[in-house]
């Protein structure tokens, strides 16, 4: 039954058929060319748990999460959900035939990691846009506010899936010129090929809710909306806790805003 749900949710996910039928496609070109790799939903996705949506799992003790080999990202030690590598594996040799090199900066990261980046700001450890907010921001609403534009309150992350990469530069204007604006134009033609979207897209009426612009962003799609559908039946603002500021997420309507602020090709 989950099987055909998920299948349903890709086709309602993105924002028009041919978008899903060009992911459905290229997951079946996948098993035909290698037959060990995952299937279109082989992978029991509805065994994964709430607490794998919140993040409260350890990527390293899970079956279907994998290390990164290191010649596809700027550091080791990272992990990434095996449908998702396997996926952006093919993307990252299409790209390399095209002279474009896809470089991982940051994939699977759990509550607890997500929680040290939110902390570290929180309590103004981390500068965000040059301030300490401890020091310039009291009100615990519009400080979180602020640090909402670029990072996730933990247990709201979509980088707790392992569904979700940040590729290459961390700075949108990167992407606007030489090497940066060349790999930004190869993904916007083809990465949907392989399953990978934008959820972070520029704010506008469409998307008027949630992040800034991360150009860096990249979804696979069949594995996220499996998390979104999930998301949808069981996250709510009352169970984002266990960090400095969580009292205010019911306040702001993090999940609403912010889980559900993704652009359409991600979650209609
Ligand atoms: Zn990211």
């Amino acid at each position: 039954m989950w099987k055909f749900s998920l299948a349903l949710i890709v086709l309602m996910a993105c924002n028009d058929s041919k978008l899903a039928s060009e992911v459905k496609v290229n997951v079946a070109d996948q098993a035909i060319e290698n037959d060990s790799e995952p299937q279109w939903g082989d992978t029991l996705y509805a065994d994964y748990g709430k607490n794998m949506l919140l993040g409260h799992f350890d990527p390293a003790e899970h079956e279907d999460y994998l290390l990164i080999d290191p010649k596809f990202a700027d550091r080791e030690g990272m992990y990434i959900h095996k449908d998702t590598y396997s996926a952006f594996q093919r993307m990252h040799a299409a790209a390399l035939q095209d002279s474009v090199e896809l470089t991982i900066r940051s994939a699977t990261r759990n509550f607890d990691y997500q929680k040290g980046i939110w902390e570290r700001k929180w309590t103004g450890e981390t500068k965000v846009g040059g301030e300490d907010l401890s020091k310039t921001i009291y009100d615990p609403k519009t400080r979180a506010l602020k640090i909402l534009e670029y990072s996730s309150m933990p247990g709201t992350s979509r980088h707790h899936w392992g569904s979700d990469i940040d590729l290459n530069s961390f700075d949108n204007s990167w992407f606007e010129t030489g090497e940066g604006r060349r790999l930004w134009d190869w993904l916007e033609e083809n990465a949907g090929d392989y399953g990978f979207y934008r959820p972070y897209t520029a704010k506008d009426e469409l998307r008027p809710n949630g992040y800034q612009e991360e150009r860096w962003h990249w979804s696979y799609i069949p594995l996220s909306s499996y998390f979104m559908s999930m998301a949808e039946e069981l996250h709510s603002d009352r169970e984002i806790q266990g960090f400095m500021g969580a009292e205010v997420a019911e306040e702001i309507d993090v999940v609403e805003k912010y889980v559900f602020g993704v652009s359409k090709a991600c979650w209609e």
